[in-house]
């Protein structure tokens, strides 16, 4: 009985929800997909050389063992410019003060 009222209710809203969507989904949709793509190619390029570039430039020496990297700087100074230590390293006396 009850099963009976379900199935004619589904079908109806199936096939007004769809033709609704029909109504809405038409020529807005293809429009700005157009536009931005011909925005897109001219305002974004991707500078993928110069991430490369900056690798090759913070290439870094291990510190010595008298000497440490700063925490806050990333300098690497004699351990007598050490100010403080921190959980994350060594704080330089020109950052501490
Ligand atoms: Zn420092």
């Amino acid at each position: 009985m009850a099963t009976d009222y379900d199935a004619p209710r589904k079908t109806e809203d199936d096939s007004e929800s769809i033709e609704a969507l029909k109504e809405r989904v038409p020529d807005k949709l293809s429009g700005a997909v157009d536009v931005e793509d011909a925005d897109n190619p001219s305002g974004f390029e991707l500078p993928g050389a110069d991430l490369s570039d900056l690798e090759l430039d913070v290439v870094v020496l291990p510190p010595q063992e008298d000497e440490f990297t700063c925490a806050n700087c990333f300098l690497v100074k004699h351990r007598s410019q050490i100010d403080h230590d921190t959980p994350h390293g060594a704080v330089c006396l020109e950052c501490a003060a």
